[in-house]
């Protein structure tokens, strides 16, 4: 699709020497490049010392962020002197706080209703951001509502009506308030703030943004926050900010050394083996096992709980509100192996996973980076195992190959892994048994419901079905 975005117009009293230093490159947009040389890790500062108030400061620390993290070291005093910013940082960084704190900062200020519009490519990652922007402005009485997808139209509507502070939400579902919800108008907000803009741009939202750029005043700030600087972010840059700063805290595909990467090569006829010998040596860590596909997310739930593993599967056919409480059990502990496609793997809070495994390769070795970014954050330690078959060497090597690092093997003796066949092979039969049951039908085995936080939507899971039955291989999601 193509982009349609128009650029922003400059605001003339904004322009500084660096704009003016760079006024005839036509074709290169003007940034000021702040990227920190040493991945702003330098000087410790404090959250007082980049020059937020008070209340924010405080907000911080009972939220136990004891130090600024390197993103926001970088991004907040330039936001804090009304600069836009351009901010390259992966989940996990600490970006959300970074654009949050000084959006609160000046609402504190300039008090306001709709005073900053967040846009964020997923629902999860919307609630996320909500929930910060309500935890850090907890004590200055901060209103902010979500609206996505999936949830009841009209009550949003009265939501927005009471004109929060914040509004956080998916394009889809902002355009759709935008165009049909009366008194909703986002024509005052001082802060649009673009999340994650290089899967806004992915995930095909240019014509959705347009309309939201369009909604926006042109007198205002603007921070896009992404994990990759693409030709299409590019765009979107020129689009809809103003002589910004660029702060970029990591390297483009950089894992932290924390980070122990080890594969295993295994028979794909035995895999299911592997994985759980895996398991059962790591137990008692919280893990999150990728896959490429729902069916498998599933099929791979109902084997390790039938092997006694606390697991519980999260994948794009499950509905919103049983994606949201899969996630909820994980965060709190209840269950400690979260079974994922690609959705989880971006995006999602999830705190402190000590290990991540990779049961299906990634599509490709940024997929990797993504999925092997959800351990060893904020200095901690972590592991992550990629299972390899005999048919994924040549995936495998190109993630060598990027890493630039041999991995090391994970240590499985055969003998010990094939002791596992026969109870591995009940399971499996089990899972299978569990998934044509709950097909189409409403009761699962012995006429009792299936557990509903983790049966997927009875419509994805018959689509599952049926394609597996066809022998088309199910869509990743
Ligand atoms: P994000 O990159 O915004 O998804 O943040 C990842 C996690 O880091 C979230 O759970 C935040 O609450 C947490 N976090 C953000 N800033 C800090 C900080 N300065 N110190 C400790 N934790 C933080």
């Amino acid at each position: 699709m193509q982009l349609a975005l128009k650029k922003k117009k400059k605001r003339p009293a904004e322009a500084s020497d660096v704009e003016a230093a760079s006024a005839t490159a036509a074709v290169e947009p003007e940034v000021e490049d702040r990227s920190s040389a040493d991945d702003g890790d330098s000087a410790p500062t404090t959250f007082e010392g980049l020059g937020l108030s008070e209340a924010l400061c405080e907000a911080c620390t009972s939220m136990n962020f004891k130090a600024p993290s390197a993103i926001q070291r970088e991004a907040i005093p330039w936001a804090l002197q009304g600069r836009d910013i351009i901010g390259l940082a992966e989940t996990g960084s600490g970006k959300t706080a970074a654009f949050a704190l000084p959006v609160l900062h000046k609402l504190l200020e300039h008090p306001q209703p709709l005073f900053a519009l967040v846009v964020a490519p997923t629902r999860e990652l919307a609630f996320q951001i909500g929930e910060q922007f309500e935890a850090l402005g907890s004590n200055i009485g901060v209103k902010c509502v979500v609206a996505v997808g999936g949830v009841d139209m009209v009550q949003q509507a009265i939501m927005l009506a009471k004109r929060p502070h914040v509004v956080v939400g998916t394009p889809g579902r902002l355009v759709d308030h935008l165009q049909n919800t009366k008194g909703f108008s986002v024509r005052a907000v001082r802060f649009l703030v673009l999340d994650e803009a290089d899967k806004l741009l992915n995930m095909d939202f240019e014509k959705e943004l347009d309309i939201i750029l369009g909604a926006v005043p042109k007198e205002r700030n603007t921070f896009l926050f992404s994990a990759t600087m693409t030709s299409k972010v590019k765009k979107l840059q020129r689009a809809s900010l103003t002589n910004p700063v660029k702060v970029e805290v990591s390297s483009k595909y950089g894992t932290v050394k924390t980070l122990l990467q080890q594969y295993l090569f295994v028979p794909a006829k035995h895999k299911d083996c592997y994985l759980v010998h895996v398991c059962n040596e790591l137990s008692g860590h919280s893990s999150i096992i990728f896959t490429a596909t729902c069916a498998t997310t599933q099929r791979l739930a109902l084997m390790l709980r039938a092997l006694g593993f606390p697991a519980i599967p999260l994948h794009g056919q499950l509905s919103q509100a049983k994606r949201l409480a899969a996630l909820n059990k994980f965060k709190a502990g209840e269950r400690t192996i979260l079974i994922a496609t690609d959705v989880a793997s971006r995006g999602l809070d999830i705190p402190s996973v000590d290990l991540v495994l990779n049961f299906e390769m990634p599509a490709n070795s940024k997929d990797y980076i993504h999925r092997v970014g959800r351990t060893a954050r904020a200095g901690r330690a972590g592991r992550a195992v990629t299972l390899v078959t005999q048919y994924d060497v040549e995936i495998y090597q190109r993630i060598e190959h990027m890493l630039g690092q041999k991995l090391e093997a994970f240590d499985a003796p055969q003998d010990e892994v094939l002791l596992l066949m026969e109870r591995v092979g009940e399971a499996q039969r089990h899972a299978a048994m569990e998934m044509r049951s709950t097909d189409g039908k409403k009761k699962g085995r012995n006429g009792k419901r299936a557990s509903p936080d983790d049966e997927a939507d009875e419509s994805g899971l018959q689509r599952m079905m049926q394609q597996a039955a066809r022998g088309k291989k199910p869509r990743r999601s």
